[in-house]
């Protein structure tokens, strides 16, 4: 067995504390990956605090953590993919069927069996609990482990594993590109992401927040305007004017003022998961045949193409690094949108 440090918490509400276990042994077609940076997603708090017990329920002892980068540090004898110094990143899911037709199309995170996710779940023997980037090694399936080709800034990269590809997906999705005004709801990892890519895919793009004092680092995050949300008037000259809306809001918020922003043909995709269920009038969308969608993650080959497009494009997430002692009060941090623009944990910090 491998032999693995992490943190973990034991029911919801408490703290993390140290937590060693043992992961599998590398097997033919695994690779151990020493970490060496892990995200801290707010779908880690979600999960720390149970908030999603009616449709995911946390499994105890947790040990959250999937924007995971690190260094190959063993290959098995059938990989072909690594070899031993890569750099290897892990994201939200680390095995699927691989034979249902969503797998088969790359879409893994829609797995018909569900996917392994990498913590608060099973391997798909559904037996073996999974725990996630809060460690210091992961054991994987080369296939289901990502190339990362920026050797710089690391610490930046590991944000990329989810927050990256969720923002990348759904706006490649609808095309976004040149031309387009693109609105991104929420300033936080997620929504920083959005903006960065959105920027790159040659977009306009207005952020929509609630923190007035985020505006000075709008423009040096690339975007070219900045609505304060709190304040409905701000919103009511923008009505009808928008292309495409990434609402990226963790807490419960009401959508229909952005379905009201988009133009004819308009589509908004939410990606955020807050507790309570929206109520969206039928006639909010009917009114200029608007699209409102979700989008989870991404699968396997979108997710190496949002590297290699951020690897080409010099992107990378503005972070702010912490020891693992300090995840609670980077967790206390997040959920009051204080967060420059997502906390990562140095895990070879003991
Ligand atoms: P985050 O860093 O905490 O950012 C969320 C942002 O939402 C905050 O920075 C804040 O931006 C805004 N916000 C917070 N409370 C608000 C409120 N009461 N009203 C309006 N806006 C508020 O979180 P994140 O890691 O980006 O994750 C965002 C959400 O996406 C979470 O619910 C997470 O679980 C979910 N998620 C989904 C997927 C997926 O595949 N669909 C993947 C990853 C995460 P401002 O300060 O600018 O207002
Ligand atoms: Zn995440």
């Amino acid at each position: 067995m491998t032999e693995t440090k992490g943190y973990a918490v034991h029911e919801a509400g408490t703290d993390f504390s140290p937590f060693n276990f043992e992961r599998r042994e590398v097997g033919p077609h695994d690779i151990l990956i020493d970490i060496e940076y892990a995200g801290i997603c707010h779908s880690d708090i979600h999960q720390a605090k149970d908030e999603w017990k009616d449709s995911m329920p946390t499994s105890y002892p947790l040990v959250p953590g999937h924007e995971i980068v690190g260094r190959v540090a063993k290959v098995g004898s059938d990989v072909t993919k690594f070899k031993v110094g890569d750099i290897a990143g892990i994201g939200c899911f680390v095995d699927s069927c691989r034979e249902c037709p969503n797998c088969k199309n790359g879409q893994e995170q829609f797995c018909f069996k569900q996917a392994a996710f990498t913590y608060n779940g099973t391997e798909m023997d559904r037996v073996t609990k999974t725990y996630g980037g809060y460690s210091n090694n992961y054991v994987i399936d080369e296939n289901y482990a990502l190339k990362v080709k920026t050797e710089g800034d690391l610490k930046g990269v590991a944000p990329l594993l989810c927050a990256g590809i969720t923002t990348f997906s759904p706006l490649r999705r609808f095309k976004v590109g040149p031309g387009q005004k693109v609105g991104i709801v929420g300033l936080g990892g997620l929504g920083h992401m959005g903006v960065k890519l959105a920027v790159a895919m040659g977009a306009e793009v207005t952020i929509f927040s609630t923190s007035p004092k985020k505006e000075a680092d709008a423009k040096s995050l690339g975007a070219h305007h900045f609505v304060v949300t709190s304040d409905p008037a701000n919103l009511a000259p923008l009505a009808g004017t928008f292309n495409f809306i990434l609402d990226t809001v963790s807490a419960d918020h009401d959508v229909n003022p952005y379905l009201n922003l988009l133009g004819v043909g308009g589509a908004m995709v939410v990606v955020g998961v807050p507790s309570s269920p929206n109520a969206v009038h039928n006639l909010s969308l009917i009114f200029g045949n608007k699209t409102l969608s979700g989008s989870l993650i991404g699968g396997i080959p979108e997710t190496q193409e949002m590297l290699d497009f951020c690897a080409e494009h010099n992107i990378t997430s503005d972070v702010e690094v912490i020891t693992p002692d300090r995840i609670a009060e980077a967790y206390d941090r997040t959920i009051k949108s204080d967060v420059r623009y997502r906390f990562v944990i140095d895990m070879t910090a003991e």
